[in-house]
């Protein structure tokens, strides 16, 4: 069964109240905090009445499928009658090939996953092309788990230092995913790692104003994420549930 959107308003508003709670627990602006809706979860319509709700950062874990339904939504707003204007913003949260970027390109406005410097030359030269500029950040495997992506912690800084002499992307932060297992204890210690990685870049200057950006936290623990510093969360799940 389709979801409906009372339930999609009903689980927005409730993560926007636990937010909420965790920015004031840590004396934190909810300004500085966004959420990141990651749609695979979704069906296509929930994903316009997400957007129709005011949540216009959406995000795909693989670029075949961002593609799909931004081409998708894109078409859904030229039909659309209505005053309220959409720019949804797309996000590429998943593992991205190098020879996937020209597909997600065309669409994306943010890429999470760069976890080498080669993925990041390559959305560079694409994004040249495109006459574009391209928000990324450096996903960081700080569980150290052998089969999870992201670069090594003691690899991040001079993959930043590197990144930012190319033109046509823009580094602003961080990205990581909390452990498979160990529960919160485990992903506060990965979140925390990357905040101390995300200092210290800073510190060094490294990309300047625009490197602001931790994107941690997902449907188990964004609570957490929130307390450890987080300024955009990646939900899938909580928000789609039934
Ligand atoms: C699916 C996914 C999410 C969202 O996960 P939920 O548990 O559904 O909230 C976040 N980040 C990445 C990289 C994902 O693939």
């Amino acid at each position: 069964m389709a979801l409906t959107k009372n339930r999609i308003l009903k689980n927005l508003q409730q993560i926007r109240q636990n937010i909420a709670g965790a920015c004031r627990a840590a004396r934190r602006s909810e300004k500085d905090v966004s959420i990141v809706a990651v749609t695979k979860s979704g069906q296509l319509d929930a994903v316009k009445a997400l957007l129709e709700a005011g949540v216009t950062d959406v995000a795909e874990s693989r670029a075949q499928i961002l593609a799909e339904r931004a081409e998708a939504i894109n078409a859904w707003i030229a039909r659309r009658r209505s005053d309220q204007p959409l720019t949804p913003r797309w996000h590429m949260v998943g593992t991205l090939q190098r020879n996937k970027v020209r597909k997600v390109l065309p669409f994306v406005q943010v890429v999470h996953s760069v976890d080498s410097l080669r993925l990041a030359e390559e959305i560079n030269a694409r994004a040249e092309k495109d006459e574009k500029t391209v928000d990324i950040l450096l996903q960081v495997n700080c569980t150290e788990e052998p089969q999870k992506s992201g670069c090594a912690v003691g690899a991040a800084l001079h993959m930043a230092e590197l990144a930012i002499t190319l033109k046509s992307v823009r580094l602003v932060g961080l990205m990581t995913i909390g452990p498979t297992e160990g529960g919160p204890e485990g992903a506060r210690a990965a979140f925390v790692r990357l905040r101390e990685l995300f200092e210290e870049i800073r510190s060094q200057k490294i990309g300047g104003p625009a490197f602001k950006h931790l994107s941690m936290g997902m449907s188990d623990d964004y609570p957490l994420a929130v307390a450890e510093g987080a300024t955009m969360l990646r939900i899938g799940r909580a928000l789609f549930a039934q």
